[in-house]
C-alpha cells in the first residue's frame, strides 16, 4: 500500500510502561491505597482532588518533577460562570456538534457524560482554586462565530489571575497547575508523588485491577488500591515510536512541536492495552494548529495572529484555503499541501505588519528575529519576494492580484475559498513580507475505549473492573481532527473526567 513515511523529530520523553514481567524479587515493598492515580496533569489533578474530597486516601505517581501544564483554557457547559455571564450553552447542541467534528464516529454515552459533568466539574475546580487562596478565578468566555458553517460553542472558560500576578506569559496552565498541586500537596488525603512512574497494572485472579507496579529512583514498589486505578498519563505525543504508528504521517511530517513537556509517552495507553483494553481505532487525531514555526512554537512570541491577517500559499505559490478558518483546520490544509505541509508561506504586506504592530508594541523585535532565523524575508515587490520563498514569481503575482480583485468586485466575494473579506485585507501596497509557516502539534487526544463512567472497556464492551482513564488516556470523543472551534474541550475532557472516574470508584456512580 502506498503511504507516506515521515519522522517525528521531537525529544522522545522516558517511557515509564515496561511490559517484561517485573519478579517479585525485584519489588522492594508494597504501599496502601484506596485510589491510585497515575499521572499528575490536569486529569490526574482532578481524579485526586475529587477522591481526597470523597475521603478516599489518594497516591499519585507523576514521573516528572512536576505534572504537565500546558493549556491556557478549559471547556465545559453548564458551569456557575456560565450562569452569572448568562451564556447558554445547549447540552444537546454540544453533543451533537462534539459528535459532527468526529464525523460521528464518536461515542454519544462519553460524550454526554463530558458534557452532562463539565459544569460540575469546572465548579469543583474553582472551589479547589480558592483553597489554594491564590484568588485565581474562572471565567466563561466567547469566541467569534466562524461563519463558515462551523459552529463555535460557547464553552470556553478562561482564568484570571491578580493583576501584580508575576506572569509575562498568555498560557495560565502553570499557573492554575501550580495553585492545585499546592492544594493536592496539603491534602491530608492525597501523597503526591513526583519522580516516580506508573510502570505496569497489576490484576488480581478475578481480573479485577488491584494496584500497579511504580518506579522511582530506588527501584520498584507496589502501590494497592482498594477502589481503582486512574490512568492520567496524557497523551503520547513524546512517543516518535507510537506517534509513527498510531497517528497519520501527514499530521506531524513538516510539524513542529507545540509541547515542551516530554511527560506524555503513551504508558497508560500501553498499560491498558496489556490487559486487553479498547482503544479507539487508529489513525488517532492529534491537536494541530498553524501558526508554527519550523522549531519550537513558543521560540518567539507573539506573531502567531498575524498569519490570520495574510494570505497562505503552498510551494506552489498558490492559495490553498480559507485563512479565516479554525486553527486546526488550516493545519489540516497546510498538511494536504504537495511536500505534506513544507514550504507554505503567509503573504503580508506593510499595512498587515503595521497592523499587527499595533496590537503587539515587540513586534517590530519578534519580526527580526523571524528575519535572522531565514523564517521571513521582506521585498519591495512581489516579484522580488518569490525568489526569496523559493516560489515561481509569476505565479506569486497572479496568486495576489486575483486576491485582491475580490475586494475590488462588485460583490466582494473571495471566489476561491469563501473568506470573509470584511475582517481581512487586500494586499494592496508593498513592502511585502514571507513568513514561513507550518502546523504544530500539541498533543494527541486518541486513547483507551470508556464508558460513561470511564472505566476502561475490553474487546467485549466489558469494563475492566478497577480500572478508568481520564483525559488524553481515554478516548470515545475525537475523530479525524481535534475541533478549535469547540474551545478547550481537550482540557474540558481530562479534568471532567478526572473527577467523574475518582467520583465514580469511590462512590460507585
Ligand atoms: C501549548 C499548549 C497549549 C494548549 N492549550 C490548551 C487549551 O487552552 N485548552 C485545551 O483544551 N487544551 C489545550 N492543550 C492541550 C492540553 O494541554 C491537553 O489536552 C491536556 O492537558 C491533557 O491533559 P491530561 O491530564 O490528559 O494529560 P497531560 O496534561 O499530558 O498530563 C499527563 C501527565 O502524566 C504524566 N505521566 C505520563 N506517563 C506517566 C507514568 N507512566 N507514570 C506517571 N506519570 C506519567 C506526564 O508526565 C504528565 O504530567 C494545549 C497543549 C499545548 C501543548
Amino acid at each position: 500500500m502506498p503511504a507516506y513515511g515521515a519522522e517525528w523529530d521531537v525529544v522522545a520523553g522516558p517511557v515509564g510502561f515496561e511490559s517484561r514481567e517485573i519478579g517479585a524479587d525485584e519489588i522492594t515493598h508494597t504501599d496502601q491505597c484506596d485510589l491510585l492515580v497515575i499521572g499528575g496533569g490536569i486529569s490526574g489533578t482532578m481524579a485526586a482532588l475529587k477522591g481526597a474530597e470523597l475521603g478516599a486516601n489518594v497516591v499519585v505517581l507523576e514521573k516528572m518533577s512536576k505534572g504537565r501544564n500546558t493549556w491556557e483554557s478549559v471547556g465545559g457547559c453548564g458551569s456557575r460562570m456560565q450562569a452569572e455571564t448568562g451564556n447558554v450553552v445547549d447540552p444537546a447542541q454540544y453533543v451533537e456538534e462534539i459528535l459532527r467534528a468526529s464525523y460521528w464516529r464518536a461515542r454519544p454515552d462519553v460524550v454526554w457524560s463530558f458534557v452532562n459533568n463539565s459544569g460540575e466539574a469546572i465548579d469543583f475546580m474553582q472551589d479547589s482554586l480558592d483553597k489554594a487562596g491564590r484568588d485565581i478565578k474562572i471565567y466563561n468566555t466567547t469566541q467569534p462565530e466562524t461563519g463558515y458553517g462551523i459552529q463555535v460553542i460557547q464553552g470556553e472558560h478562561k482564568f484570571a489571575v491578580p493583576e501584580d500576578y508575576n506572569w509575562t506569559s498568555w498560557i495560565f496552565g502553570p499557573i492554575v497547575m501550580d495553585a492545585l498541586t499546592a492544594v493536592m500537596q496539603n491534602e491530608l488525603h492525597i501523597d503526591l508523588r513526583f519522580n516516580t512512574a506508573g510502570v505496569q497494572l497489576v490484576q488480581d485472579a478475578s481480573g479485577r485491577v488491584t494496584g500497579a507496579v511504580a518506579k522511582d529512583a530506588d527501584g520498584y514498589y507496589a502501590v494497592e488500591a482498594t477502589k481503582g486505578v486512574v490512568l492520567c498519563t496524557g497523551g503520547y505525543e513524546a512517543n516518535p515510536d507510537m506517534m509513527k504508528a498510531w497517528t497519520r504521517s501527514e499530521d506531524y511530517a513538516a510539524s513542529s512541536c507545540w509541547d515542551p513537556s516530554t511527560g506524555p509517552t503513551g504508558d497508560g495507553h500501553m498499560m491498558g492495552l496489556q490487559l486487553g483494553a479498547q482503544m479507539d481505532p487508529i489513525p488517532h487525531a492529534v491537536m494541530n494548529f498553524n501558526f508554527g514555526t519550523p522549531a519550537q512554537f513558543l521560540d518567539i512570541p507573539g506573531i502567531w495572529f498575524t498569519s490570520s491577517l495574510g494570505i497562505a500559499v503552498n510551494s506552489r505559490g498558490v492559495r490553498f484555503v480559507n485563512e479565516g478558518l479554525p486553527m486546526n483546520f488550516v493545519s489540516n490544509a497546510i498538511n494536504a499541501q504537495p511536500g505534506r505541509g513544507k514550504g507554505c508561506w503567509i503573504i503580508l504586506n506593510q499595512g498587515m505588519v503595521d497592523a499587527m504592530a499595533d496590537m503587539q508594541p515587540t513586534a517590530d523585535e519578534t519580526i527580526k528575529q523571524y528575519m535572522d532565523k531565514g523564517w521571513m524575508f521582506k521585498a519591495d515587490t512581489v516579484a522580488d519576494l518569490a525568489p526569496q520563498l523559493g516560489l515561481d514569481a509569476a505565479i506569486l503575482q497572479e496568486t495576489v492580484d486575483t486576491y485582491n480583485a475580490y475586494f475590488s468586485s462588485a460583490e466582494k466575494k473571495d471566489l476561491q475559498f469563501r473568506r470573509n473579506l470584511e475582517t481581512a485585507m487586500p494586499l494592496a501596497e508593498g513592502p511585502y513580507y514571507g513568513l514561513v509557516t507550518n502546523s504544530t502539534v500539541l498533543t494527541v487526544v486518541g486513547g483507551l475505549t470508556i464508558d460513561e463512567s470511564c472505566r476502561v472497556l475490553n474487546w467485549d464492551d466489558e469494563p475492566i473492573e478497577g480500572l478508568y482513564a481520564a483525559g488524553n488516556a481515554s478516548g470515545g470523543v475525537f475523530s479525524g481532527t481535534y475541533p478549535r472551534h469547540l474551545p478547550a474541550t481537550s482540557v474540558g475532557r481530562a479534568a471532567t473526567f478526572g473527577y467523574v472516574s475518582a467520583r465514580h470508584a469511590i462512590q460507585g456512580e
